[in-house]
């Protein structure tokens, strides 16, 4: 069947031109706009459940899913009546409230290690407070990070590695000060040995590591256990703070993040995405010791006229009530979603193997690779052939319906909205893409 002819995008065309005229590039964030797979950005209207619909009334089956804060799907029953709920209580009111009380005893609940919560309002806020307050808390500058992980885009994680083993990082961006970036020590992923080296090197002066356990920015690097536990000991030794960028892997991969699927525990943890139910929400937290040198307690100094929203705790209470709840014969919400998505891998795998690709997967973050040999570990081991793939496979699978995150090095999510049902016609549709293109 010919699904291509019947889309239209003249609607999306012109809502994307009115965008260019009072935005730059059109976006509010650089990677909606296509730039890495070519053509203009489709232009949304509504979603629900597992699917996009856009200005000109097509519908795709998404896997995108706002980029990972939609676990239960779009529009979920759910969070929308408890927002509704919410929102009509008040929308904001700038002193204590109820619901983030009800929302850090959860998250502090499903990870024992968030001793202490403070909510924010994104995950680039968290993990910039996080850093802060390491820094405060340990009275010193230096942070090491890894190359490959995103950590939202606050100025001391706009770093690229400089040249050599262990190093001061040099800025990815214009506008972050060399000054700046020269605190931020960017090691590779996986690397024994530069860890070693930057530990001799700068042991005494490092206020944190902080690193994906997961990373899932570039691609899905999975990383050794072993790798994790080496930064454990190596924090533990150095009296640096081990701060886990669970913005993507907390609540995604297990109720307690990548912290509990490794069994390791980091000092400080930073949440975003799932937390807040698909409204802006990030939070960090960590050991009562740590987080009690923030304001008003401590001398570190950090706040927000929207943080702790009413309306966005009650998406993430509802968000992470449903997670911990469990179904009639005691199976948890991720085993629920194993089950429901597992013939979509298998069948997933089987037609990506037609084209030469394979799946790189932990729980609901997918991320299938088209490049030869053993899937990447580390951001430069991605090949050409795989990003030039995905570029062809972008836009046929998107005229069949399919919506993919617009890059070669995103990652897909699943929800529990993607019944077996839609899942069987996503591999329809995307074995079609992939015949098309392959
Ligand atoms: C998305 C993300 C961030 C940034 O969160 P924003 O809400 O986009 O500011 C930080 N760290 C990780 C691991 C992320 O995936």
């Amino acid at each position: 069947m010919n699904r291509m002819a019947e889309r239209s995008h003249a609607q999306s065309n012109a809502w994307f031109a009115r965008a260019l005229a009072v935005t730059p590039g059109g976006v509010h964030s650089p990677v909606r706009a296509f730039k890495a797979v070519g053509g203009a950005p489709v232009v949304m209207a509504s979603a629900q459940g597992a699917h996009l619909r856009d200005a000109d009334g097509n519908e795709y089956i998404d896997f995108c899913m706002s980029w990972g804060p939609l676990i239960l799907g779009h529009a979920d029953a759910r969070v929308v009546a408890a927002v509704t709920r919410a929102a009509a209580l008040g929308t904001s009111f700038g002193a204590c409230s109820m619901p983030e009380v009800e929302l850090a005893e959860r998250v502090a609940r499903m990870n024992p290690w968030a001793q202490r919560v403070r909510f924010v309002s994104s995950g680039t806020e968290a993990v910039m407070s996080a850093l802060r307050l390491a820094r405060g808390f340990t009275g010193r500058d230096l942070v090491i990070k890894f190359a490959g992980c995103y950590h939202g885009h606050a100025d001391a994680f706009l770093v690229k590695a400089g040249s050599g083993l262990a190093t001061f990082g040099t800025s990815s961006s214009a506008g972050v000060p060399e000054a700046v970036s020269a605190l931020t020590i960017v090691l590779p992923l996986g690397d024994f040995a530069a860890l070693g080296a930057a530990e001799r090197e700068f042991g005494g002066r490092l206020a944190a590591v902080v690193i994906e356990p997961i990373p899932a920015n570039d691609g899905l690097l999975l990383q050794a256990p072993e790798f994790l536990r080496a930064l454990r000991q190596m924090t533990a030794r150095t009296g640096a703070l081990l701060i886990f960028d669970e913005v993507i892997s907390g609540f995604r991969v297990a109720a307690g993040g990548a912290a509990a699927h490794y069994g390791i525990e980091p000092d400080l943890v930073t949440y975003g995405k799932i937390i807040g139910g698909g409204l802006p929400v990030g939070a960090f937290a960590g050991r009562a010791d740590i987080m009690a040198h923030l304001a008003p307690e401590g001398r570190v100094y950090q706040a927000g006229t929207l943080s702790g929203n009413p309306v966005a705790m009650a998406a993430g209470i509802a968000t992470l009530d449903a997670l911990a709840a469990a179904d009639g014969r005691g199976r948890d919400f991720y085993e629920i979603l194993e089950t429901q998505t597992g013939s979509f891998l298998k069948d997933l795998i089987y037609v990506l193997s037609k084209v030469g690709g394979q799946l790189v997967r932990v729980g609901s973050i997918y991320w299938p690779y088209f490049g030869e040999g053993e899937p990447p570990v580390r951001p430069e081991q991605i090949s050409a052939g795989h990003v030039a793939f995905f570029r062809r496979l972008f836009p046929a699978a998107l005229e069949r319906g399919v919506y993919l995150p617009p890059s070669a090095h995103e990652v897909w999510f699943l929800s529990a909205a993607h019944t077996e049902k839609i899942l069987a016609e996503a591999v329809n549709r995307l074995e079609d893409a992939l015949a098309a293109v392959g």
